[in-house]
């Protein structure tokens, strides 16, 4: 049986000459030629104030976590409906995380409900662009400035979407990407990017990416010795990792195109279905430019797509939920609560199936998904 997996790291062909180069340049722990390049590049054409490469979205998001000096009991605004790192980050530092719910539309946080989670504790309000498709950050923008909040933007899926033109993790104080093998773009490993937008907090993220102390201060020739000054971690990508990631940069447009190329033909070829009301298509608001990280639909319920999910498996077809949603996770339940009611995290969270998409899945393989799909309502229809 052919087996079409979920996901495939992407590879445009020049990663080897990239990573052959930083290996043999001698220099291959942080900072080093590449480093230098990809931040350079994403300053210039996010563009961004300050873009740091990290060793993940993960720790990008600890960075920014340090960055907002929480004391225990300060509250963080973020959906429930997101991956752990985006909670774990802030509960490091002692933060209690209050969740609010989802728009079943985007599965992005209900900006509309933000304003009532807020107390005289919260210090930061963190929104996920899921799939890649922003959230209303206008919104989101004008309650931090009316509360004095600080937003953090998860775009570990964003690379090259916009809202309202701007590109995503640039719109709020902080911003943060993803590198891992299941995003769009990837370094060697695993990787991420910390985006700084506000200056206040330029000195000290530097400071905190290179384990609390001055060094890159030290190296731009503005302090004569470095030393510990801060809090902080060994939070750098290392060069090879920076190399594979260059190589992805400079074909940024090739994987990009070919994504989307996926992600319409899937569009077009499951449209019948969500006509007849079998399932329900994504949708990208007006203000959004995505960037197909991901296909997905909605069924009925839960034991639908499970069903679905067997169907496809028994086709070599391997299709994937995720987020459990964090409120009712053992370790959400310890540090978090849901502000309000749950209306739609949980029941949207169990009708989502996402499809096979990387970059270079052939339009037979698609075709054969979406035709596994339709065997299963007509299978479905008829019994
Ligand atoms: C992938 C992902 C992360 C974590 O990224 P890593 O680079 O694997 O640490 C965080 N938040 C969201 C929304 C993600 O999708």
């Amino acid at each position: 049986m052919i087996i079409i997996p979920f996901n495939k790291p992407p590879k445009t062909g020049n990663e080897i000459k990239y990573v052959t180069e930083a290996i043999n340049s001698g220099h291959i722990s942080g900072d080093g030629n590449f480093t230098k390049r990809c931040q350079t590049w994403f300053e210039e054409n996010l563009p961004c104030k300050k873009a740091l490469l990290t060793s993940s979205c993960t720790h990008s998001l600890e960075c920014s976590a340090i960055l907002l000096d929480l004391k225990p009991g300060d509250e963080v605004i973020m959906p429930s409906y997101t991956f752990v790192s985006t909670a774990n980050a802030f509960a490091l530092r002692g933060a209690h995380i209050v969740f609010v719910d989802i728009r079943p539309d985007t599965m992005n946080i209900n900006e509309t409900l933000i304003e009532a989670a807020i107390t005289e504790r919260t210090k930061a309000i963190v929104p996920i662009h899921y799939a890649g498709v922003a959230c209303e950050m206008d919104v989101i923008m004008s309650l931090a400035e009316k509360y004095n909040l600080t937003v953090i933007e998860d775009a570990a899926q964003g690379m090259t979407s916009t809202y309202k033109g701007k590109a995503l993790g640039t719109i709020g104080h902080i911003g943060t990407y993803s590198f891992h093998e299941t995003k769009n773009y990837t370094s060697a490993g695993e990787g991420g990017l910390l985006i700084i937008n506000d200056s206040k907090y330029f000195e000290r993220a530097e400071i905190i990416r290179e384990k609390g102390t001055n060094r890159s201060q030290f190296f731009r020739g503005m302090v004569d010795k470095y030393s510990w000054v801060d809090i902080g971690s060994s939070y750098l990508m290392n060069d090879i990792s920076a190399a594979y990631l260059w190589s992805q940069i400079r074909d940024i447009q090739i994987i990009r195109n070919n994504r989307m190329k996926t992600w319409l033909l899937y569009h077009k070829l499951l449209k019948p279905l969500a006509d007849k009301n079998q399932i329900i298509q994504p949708t990208i608001p007006e203000s959004c430019e995505h960037n197909a990280h991901m296909y997905y639909i909605k069924v009925e319920n839960l034991k639908e797509r499970s069903n679905l999910i067997t169907h496809l498996k028994d086709q070599g077809i391997l299709s994937v939920f995720h987020y459990v949603p964090l409120h009712s996770a053992k370790a959400g339940i310890e540090y978090g609560q849901f502000h309000d009611k749950d209306i739609f995290t949980t029941l949207e969270s169990e009708r989502l199936l996402r499809l096979p998409l990387y970059y270079g899945i052939t339009t037979k393989e698609v075709e054969d998904v979406t035709q596994a799909i339709y065997s299963y309502f007509k299978k479905a229809n008829n019994a």
